[in-house]
């Protein structure tokens, strides 16, 4: 089985970039272009990581992880957050929020897709994992 990562980010040139580099390694990236739309989702949905930008229309990428680390069938999926502006503070209040991790755009693909492994597990490494099994 694929390990899937949902994107939650209104930024279509952010949102393709994502998608690509992710769908590229071998992950299933699942796309929502907003918070609504990404809980929608997660109600019949368990990706393996999620990738939340902060800055979105209507609920904040904030306001959406609080909702996923207080619902207890999805509580235990790791949230990386995305913003443009990392200030002195903001980790903080993005692990207050139930944030795993964060990343400050511009995105690098190296860290990105390192993050990625960490949380989700390379495709690869997890396939072998499984066959040694
Ligand atoms: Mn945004």
């Amino acid at each position: 089985m694929a390990v899937q990562v949902l994107i939650v980010e209104d930024n279509p040139t952010n949102m393709k970039l994502f998608v690509d580099l992710l769908t590229a390694t071998g992950y299933e990236a699942i796309q929502a272009r907003d918070a609504e739309t990404a809980l929608v989702l997660l109600e019949t949905l368990q990706p393996n990581v999620i990738i939340m930008d902060i800055q979105l229309p209507g609920m904040s990428g904030m306001e959406c992880a609080q909702h996923i680390k207080g619902t207890p069938h999805l509580s235990h999926i790791p949230i990386i957050a995305v913003t443009a502006f990392a200030l002195f503070g903001d980790e903080a209040r993005f692990r207050a929020a139930g944030c795993d991790d964060y990343l400050s755009k511009p995105i690098s693909v190296t860290v990105l897709l390192d993050m990625v492994a960490q949380h989700a597990g390379e495709p690869e490494k997890r396939n072998q994992n499984f066959a040694a099994v």
